[in-house]
């Protein structure tokens, strides 16, 4: 059985308020619609900054109410498929991004995508489908669709693509999942504060997980996990998620607080996420091969 969520009437925050749009079950195949994160406002490279509801930016499908989902469990979302529409976006401008400091007025580039992107005559993008935001409800109050934390929200990372499982901590009855604002293509840092823009659907089943117990949402695929964190400044969201990561792993093996340190020091990645969005989001990748080492293979 596959349930299809629509897009219609998405959210532009996380919140335990919000009225879930379905209820699924564990296992099910969940396909969920999405708009773009400027809500497909964005029709020509003239649109103007006043022709544009600021309001309806970042906008995520959900609620989605996940059956037997428990506050202190945790949520695996496996995104099994992504499919992007045939039309991107691109955007930078005043005050936005790492350069906005030297940009005037906003400005918009939109790009045809046929399995690569065409960005101009020379330059043709090969796509990195993945998502900018996912999420369930916050523990406390209304947290924006731009904004990213523990919940998850606008992570803004490259890794959240086809193949990939995205564990959350589960803070309210049903977690309230949702999922946008989809990208073709993204860098590391998203340093003009746009991906290539991009609505589309993704193919996801999720799974409830008693025994496993993280704080910040985590990343699993082929090439190992990654703890997946976002602050105020890039340097406290760096450092937070290598001890994120050290806290997870250390009961997890018989080595001690300095031999595990040393050990990461050696083999784990400190990485960028973004560095774009009103909090920073840093990640630490930890190789697969050392949890196979260990027997580590609840993720
Ligand atoms: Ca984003
Ligand atoms: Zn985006």
């Amino acid at each position: 059985m596959t349930t299809i969520i629509r897009r219609g009437q998405p959210i532009y925050a996380f919140s335990k308020d919000n009225t879930p749009v379905a209820h699924v079950n564990t296992g099910e195949k969940v396909v969920i619609e999405t708009y773009d994160c400027f809500e497909d406002q964005v029709t020509s490279d003239d649109t103007s900054y006043d022709s544009i509801d600021w309001n309806r930016i970042n906008p995520a499908t959900g609620p989605i109410y996940i059956e037997g989902a428990e506050p202190g469990k945790t949520l695996a979302v496996h995104i099994d498929r992504i499919d992007i529409k045939d039309k991107g976006v691109l955007s930078t401008g005043e005050r936005l991004g790492t350069m906005g400091h030297r940009l005037k007025g906003l400005e918009f580039k939109i790009v045809p995508i046929n399995n690569q992107i065409e960005f101009n005559a020379k330059i043709s993008i090969p796509c990195n489908k993945m998502i900018g935001v996912i999420g369930v409800a916050p523990k406390e109050g209304a947290v924006n669709c731009g904004t990213p934390g523990m919940h998850g929200g606008n992570m803004d990372t490259t890794l959240i693509t086809e193949g990939a499982t995205l564990y959350f901590p589960v803070f309210h009855k049903g977690a309230l999942f949702g999922l946008g604002d989809m990208h073709a293509a993204m860098g590391d840092g998203e340093i003009g504060v746009s991906g290539v823009e991009v609505g589309g659907s993704a193919s996801v089943h999720f799974e409830v997980i008693d025994n496993l117990k993280i704080n910040y949402p985590m990343l699993s695929n082929e090439q190992g996990i990654s703890m997946i964190v976002s602050k105020e400044t890039l340097d406290e969201a760096a450092k937070s998620s290598v001890e994120e990561m050290i806290d997870f792993l250390l009961p997890q093996t018989d080595l001690s607080l300095a031999e595990l340190t040393m050990l990461m020091s050696a083999i784990g990645d400190a990485q960028i996420s973004q560095i774009v969005d009103p909090k920073l989001t840093a990640r630490f990748f930890v190789p697969r091969w050392f949890l196979n080492a260990y027997s580590i293979h609840s993720i």
